[in-house]
């Protein structure tokens, strides 16, 4: 008897276990397939596992400081990080995911229709698949290999314990987190790299100052180093490695293999379901969805980031593809990672090169050492740096953290990017003191003033006063240009400090900016008529005061025999305008000046709001004179 589900999904893994939830979210008849346990790579043998023996790793290191000949036994470091496991497991059990309203079948799945796989025999039917079958470690053709009992991330959490020394083959994050951890438990650990660098895909500048970590606490690092051969001599494994066309050997009792991962292609008949593949990948659309209709992809076996948390998102994004009437892209825009050495590496978005490929040299670079962090120096040892790299306005491209509790500090820096907040707004969030996070305030605020400084008006300003707007640029841009130093002249008048006040009979300053309006300005367009008393001065004066109190944003902060000083806070345009009243007796009338304090165009507030204030003023004024 055939089965049949509104989806089914083939792995049960970080992917599979998110398109799964996510679909009985949805309250759809979902089976969830995995020829293992649930949990998949993360929990049994990559993420939580690796994890686990981190925080052991640095418990001892620590330890270890006070106590130098602490010695470990590493079959208890294995029980612990099972234990961990199973705890793990316990959220995600067969029986968890049956509360949830997910059928779990234990078994391996083929297809053997379009939309029809086998499972122990039985077949199940769903109109909706899910492939979420991950990866495998791959392993390089080296010379000897097969007749080596090396290791994998799938076999070294299983041991009973760790070997006393070990060659670790791959210099990428799991190869790192795994040398220094090992390392730090009493492994002697060498590590031999392909590239020029460790962790290639990172910051070579970061990477250096963790590379130099790593040596100082006594692991062998070989980059630049290809494994050629490897041969079994009684308990130990020799790797033969070449660098700069010589050969050298490096021994271990053990060899672990770290050299990425190889997606499950194979073995499941694909092709049946006319789904496309490749050695790396089964091929998909924006959407996840495969070649063939109504079968989806999520997770290692699709990429490009083989990472948990991107799983998560593609399980997220292609289930409600499968199960609504959307098709929804999945967003690559905002890739995030951390590699979880002491201290952490974590990452964002693009590195400085990306960026500059991207947007040329137009981004902004901004680097606080954590020297220069009061929390960061509370320990004795603590190295790091925070690079975050913005657009010319203030966004965030990317940022990549060296430092302890990086992996958090980049998450903050992730949901900024993701929620698309400006840089420069960090400057004013409040932060408890002392923390690794301050940095985020202390780099936006140097963001904040530079937006500022990075105005056009303020800007060209600055280059003519430095002399580089040379004549001829003058004539070539023309009236354009010479507007522009003129705007940035009085953004920076108007900016610094407003000449406020009455001088001999007058309002202090001719306003000149083209934001401003007086009953002063020689030019006509800036022009506004004076208000007549229209009666006493003592009424004229009760029905000014009237009329600004009457409006919403206007503060009165001198209020004097002859004149009036009024602060109006345009929430529109985020700036101040100066307000002034000059009670001119001899001509017994009320002279009006406001000016924002910057200087490019309010877009003509100023005068509207002259214009409200004078027909309110009028109609009290008026009213006054007639009761
Ligand atoms: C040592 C290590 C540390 C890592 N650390 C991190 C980390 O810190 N952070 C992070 O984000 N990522 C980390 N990763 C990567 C992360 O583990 C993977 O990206 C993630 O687990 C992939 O999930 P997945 O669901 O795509 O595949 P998997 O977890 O591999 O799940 C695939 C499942 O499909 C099943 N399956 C395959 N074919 C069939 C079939 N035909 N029938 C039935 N079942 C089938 C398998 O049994 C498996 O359970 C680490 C990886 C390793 C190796």
């Amino acid at each position: 008897m055939v089965k049949k589900y509104d989806i089914a999904i083939i792995g049960a893994g970080a992917a599979g276990l998110t398109a799964a939830f996510t679909a009985a979210g949805f309250s759809k008849k979902v089976v969830l397939i995995d020829k293992n346990l649930p949990g998949g790579e993360c929990t049994w043998s990559g993420c939580i596992p690796s994890k686990s023996l981190i925080n052991i790793a640095k418990e001892v290191h620590h330890a270890k400081k006070y106590t130098p000949n602490l010695e470990v036994d590493t079959s208890v470091v294995l029980k612990d990080i099972q234990d961990i496991i199973q705890k793990v497991y316990a959220g995600e059990s067969p029986e968890v995911l049956k509360q949830s309203g997910i059928d779990f079948v234990n078994g391996y799945a083929r297809f053997v229709g379009p939309h029809t796989v086998e499972v122990e025999g039985k077949q199940i039917e769903a109109k909706k698949i899910i492939l979420s079958t991950g990866s495998t470690p791959m392993v390089p053709p080296i010379e000897g290999l097969d007749n080596v009992s090396y290791l994998t991330n799938e076999t070294i959490f299983t041991q009973k314990s760790f070997p006393k020394t070990m060659t670790i083959l791959g210099g990428g994050a799991i190869g790192v987190e795994m040398s220094q951890a090992l390392n730090r438990i009493g492994v002697k650990v060498t590590l031999v790299e392909k590239s020029e660098q460790i962790l290639p895909k990172d910051e070579e500048e970061l990477v250096l100052m963790i590379q130099q970590r790593l040596i100082d606490e006594g692991i062998t690092i070989h980059t630049g180093a290809t494994a050629v051969k490897a041969a079994q001599k009684g308990g130990q494994i020799d790797l033969t490695i070449e660098k700069d066309g010589s050969g050298t050997t490096v021994s271990g009792e053990g060899l672990l293999i770290a050299l990425g991962r190889q997606a499950n292609v194979k073995g499941y008949n694909l092709e049946q379901a006319g789904v496309d593949y490749d050695s790396k990948s089964i091929k998909v659309d924006d959407h996840l969805e495969t070649s063939a209709k109504g079968i989806y992809a999520i997770g290692d076996v699709v990429g490009p980031y083989q990472l948990s948390h991107m799983a998560n998102a593609q399980g997220i994004t292609a289930t409600q593809n499968a199960i609504l009437p959307i098709n929804k892209k999945m967003d690559y825009e905002h890739v995030t990672w951390c590699t979880y050495t002491d201290p952490e590496l974590g990452r964002s978005g693009l590195s400085e090169k990306e960026a500059r490929e991207k947007y040329g040299d137009s981004i902004r670079i901004y680097e606080h050492e954590y020297a220069d962090l009061d929390r960061a120096n509370t320990k004795k040892d603590s190295i790091g740096k925070v690079k975050i790299i913005l657009d010319k306005k203030g966004y965030i491209l990317g940022a990549s953290i060296l430092g302890d509790r990086a992996g958090e500090i980049i998450s903050q820096i992730q949901t900024i990017k993701s929620l698309h907040i400006n840089m420069g707004k960090l400057s004013g969030v409040i932060h408890p003191y002392p923390t690794y996070s301050e940095v985020l305030v202390k780099i936006g605020k140097k963001v904040y003033v530079d937006n500022l400084l990075n105005q056009p008006v303020v800007k060209t300003f600055n280059k003519a006063k430095a002399g580089e707007l040379p004549a001829d640029k003058i004539a070539i841009y023309g009236a354009a240009a010479a507007a522009g130093i003129g705007i940035a002249n009085m953004a920076i008048k108007n900016n610094s400090k407003p000449k406020l006040g009455v001088e001999n009979g007058r309002l202090k300053e001719m306003p000149s900016t083209p934001n401003a309006v007086s009953s002063q300005a020689a030019s006509i367009d800036k022009h506004v008529p004076a208000w007549p008393y229209n009666g006493s001065k003592k009424e004229a004066k009760k029905n000014l005061i009237g009329m600004l109190k009457g409006f919403e944003g206007i503060t009165i902060i001198q209020n004097d025999e002859n004149y009036v000083y009024a602060v109006a806070k345009s929430k529109k345009m985020k700036f101040k305008d100066d307000i002034e009243f000059f009670f001119n007796d001899a001509a017994q009338r009320i002279e009006f000046r406001s000016a924002s304090r910057v200087g490019y165009s309010d877009a003509g507030v100023n005068r509207k709001r002259y214009d409200e204030m004078r027909s309110r003023y009028f109609s009290i004024s008026a009213h006054t004179r007639n009761s």
